[in-house]
């Protein structure tokens, strides 16, 4: 007779940290955590998160927001960190390039000498600008990148990879148990309609009839994700009991032109606006595609469920529901 099947472990709520938490891809993971019964702690300076983001966590008695900037060490009781803290669109990143990077480094050494201190995980969100304007495509975590270390990008790109090898020789050094995913192009609710990301600018200049502005030609590509299959993916790799540390891949390998993505969103909102064409910023990578096996095999399976048309529904209906309200987020 076959024997019965384990029980199953019972739950066991954490105390998480969540840096920039009040942001894009930091809210959902809060939601995502704080639904799943463990104690939250968001921690932001508010430079380009939104307390509109977390408004509805706030009332949650397992929820917590503290406005601090990691640049300045803090000392908390947690479980697990994970470290999404930095700005993360081309202009909100180049305002203050220097605070960019030092986000990057002296927040990631903040953040690992409390994992450290804690004997915690921490997951770090590095990024696909670590491989630049790569020269190999699809892009494999093998691949060792082709970044500009003076250009107008580098503050973002050179911040992160300073960041993965502060990571990984804390590992090394002490053991630390890190954890660092590269994500691709992320999109979704919750995106600031300002930050001046592709698929944020498209959509509200869509819906307000406003020109498409398209940097280049238009042919340059990138791979959409939507919010929810990178939130899974970063929940797996903390979770992940093989003592995977990465760095991998996350990101949706459906690789689009922008102008394409710019017919699906004038076609999807039914807009009257027209595409024009301004310069391409400089260091502006030309492809950029996951190359997801790693994650796959990794991380039991895991691989992106939303396709981008339906991603992008979502992410239409979220800016139709503030489209009102637009004045909130306008920079000054
Ligand atoms: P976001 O700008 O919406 O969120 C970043 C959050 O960090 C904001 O709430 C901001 O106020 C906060 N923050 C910035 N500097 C801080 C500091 N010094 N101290 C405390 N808080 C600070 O951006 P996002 O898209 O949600 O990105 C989150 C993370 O994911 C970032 O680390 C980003 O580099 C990484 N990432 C995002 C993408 C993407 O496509 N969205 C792609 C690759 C990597
Ligand atoms: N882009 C564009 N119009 C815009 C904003 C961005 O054509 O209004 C282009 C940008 O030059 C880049 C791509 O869209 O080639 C993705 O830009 P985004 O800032 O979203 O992400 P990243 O360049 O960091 O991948």
């Amino acid at each position: 007779m076959a024997s019965p099947a384990p029980a199953p472990a019972p739950f066991c709520p954490k105390r998480i940290l969540v840096t920039g938490g009040a942001g894009f891809i930091g809210s959902h993971l809060c939601k995502r955590l704080v639904n799943e019964g463990h104690d939250v702690i968001c921690l932001d300076n508010l430079f380009t998160g939104d307390k509109l983001n977390i408004a509805e966590l706030l009332t949650r008695p397992n929820f917590e927001f503290i406005r601090h900037d990691i640049v300045d060490p803090i000392k908390l009781e947690v479980d697990q960190i994970y470290n999404l803290a930095c700005p993360a669109s081309p202009p909100h990143y180049q305002y203050n390039p220097i605070k960019t990077m030092q986000t990057s480094v002296l927040g990631i050494m903040n953040m690992l000498e409390l994992a450290r201190h804690l004997n915690c995980p921490i997951l770090q969100a590095s990024t696909s600008e670590v491989y630049g304007d790569a020269l190999v495509h699809p892009q494999r975590e093998n691949y060792w990148g082709n970044v500009n270390c003076a250009g107008i990008r580098s503050c973002y790109d050179e911040g992160k990879r300073a960041a993965e090898t502060l990571l990984f020789d804390y590992n090394r050094m002490y053991k630390t148990k890190v954890r660092v995913v590269r994500i691709f192009n992320t999109y979704g609710p919750n995106m600031h309609p300002y930050d001046g990301r592709v698929v944020s600018n498209f959509i509200r200049q869509a819906l307000n009839n406003e020109p498409i502005t398209i940097f280049g030609s238009g042919d340059q590509t990138r791979s959409f994700q939507f919010v929810d299959d990178l939130v899974e993916g970063m929940v797996r790799m903390m979770n992940n009991t093989n003592d995977f540390i990465g760095p991998v891949n996350l990101g949706n390998p459906g690789e689009f032109t922008i102008k394409q993505l710019a017919e699906m969103v004038i076609r999807m909102t039914g807009s009257q606006s027209q595409l024009v064409y301004r310069e391409l910023p400089g260091d502006d990578p030309c492809r950029r595609r996951p190359d997801n096996s790693l994650a796959r095999e990794k991380l039991g399976g895991w691989q992106p469920v939303v396709q981008l048309e339906q991603g992008l529904e979502r992410t239409i209906a979220y800016f139709r529901s503030i489209n009102a309200n637009l004045a909130h987020y306008r920079p000054p």
